[in-house]
């Protein structure tokens, strides 16, 4: 694996490769790398003849400053991961090679209800830097192919979103949820997470299942209620579980039985904020 830590350079091997008729699959990620990442590295490494991943803990998603500094940093064990899975480089980038001059004055994206809602609402200004970064990073890349976790779904919306304003070249591939045998999705912040907390936090998913398994036409704040109280009963503190139609994230209180469904959920366990969601169309 060669590791680039300079943008132009990167660029320009990437270039190489393009020009030999290759094509470029690219996973971004902010490192603590865990088995979720490795299996969109696994499916660019299936996909495409060149894999880039990248580490950059992006300091213009973070709304808060203490999330940022206690952003788990595990480099030299990431680069161990990557090697082992066989991709063919990493972009290791400083701040000063995405934002060369600085994070003043960064482009804005029209990113509608997706800004306003879910995650844009408890995390003012994330999506922004979610694509101040996703565009810097893509304008030095240029893949073919973008994969995203679908963990992440509010993110995979904007990214796609990003990708048409600013007509990208880009296909964005979005990857099935990793989960841990309990069912916990993976994630880095889980590393924040004690044992106990570990196991306690597998009752997401299960409300979130629970949603799913007892889904029917007609009003849906039952579920949705019962859910709240589930996770509150655990000691959950949440930000939102919200039943929402799948294309746009509008909340859906009154289903027809036929507009395809996700349920998402944000919860606070300790100082721990964990994300995650479950389609609910059969
Ligand atoms: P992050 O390092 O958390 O920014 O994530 C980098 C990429 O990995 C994003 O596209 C995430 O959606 C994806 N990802 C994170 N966790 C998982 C998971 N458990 N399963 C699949 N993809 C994931």
């Amino acid at each position: 694996m060669i590791i680039f830590k300079d943008a132009a350079v990167l660029a320009n091997h990437v270039d190489r490769h393009r020009a030999a008729g290759e094509t470029i699959g690219f996973v971004p990620t902010m490192g603590a790398l865990h088995a979720g990442h490795l299996k969109l590295a696994g499916i660019s490494l299936a996909k495409t003849d060149l894999t880039v991943c990248s580490i950059f803990v992006n300091p213009t998603q973070f709304n808060d400053p203490k999330d940022y500094a206690k952003y788990p940093i595990t480099v030299e064990h990431d680069i161990q991961l990557l090697e082992r899975a066989g991709v063919q480089v990493l972009f290791l980038p400083d701040r000063g090679q995405i934002y060369p001059d600085g994070v003043e004055g960064l482009p804005r994206y029209d990113l509608g209800r997706l800004e306003e809602l879910l995650e844009g609402e408890y995390r003012p200004g994330h999506f922004q830097g979610v694509c101040q970064v996703v565009h810097r990073l893509l304008l030095i890349v240029r893949p073919d192919y973008l994969f995203m976790g679908r963990k992440d779904y509010q993110q995979c919306l904007v990214c796609q979103r990003l990708i048409e304003l600013e007509q990208l070249p880009v296909t964005l591939e979005v990857c099935d949820t990793i989960r841990e045998a309990n069912g916990l999705a993976m994630s880095s912040r889980n590393m924040r997470l004690s044992e106990n907390e570990r196991e306690k936090a597998a009752v997401i998913h299960q409300v979130l299942q629970g949603i799913r398994s007892g889904l029917g036409a007609g009003k849906l704040s039952g579920p949705r209620e019962a859910g709240l109280q589930t996770l509150r009963s655990e000691g959950f503190r949440t930000d939102y579980l919200e039943i929402c139609d799948a294309r746009t994230l509008e909340p859906v209180t009154d289903w027809d039985g036929h507009t395809p469904l996700v349920a998402l959920v944000a919860a606070f366990l300790g100082e721990v904020r964990l994300i995650d969601n479950l389609g609910l169309h059969p």
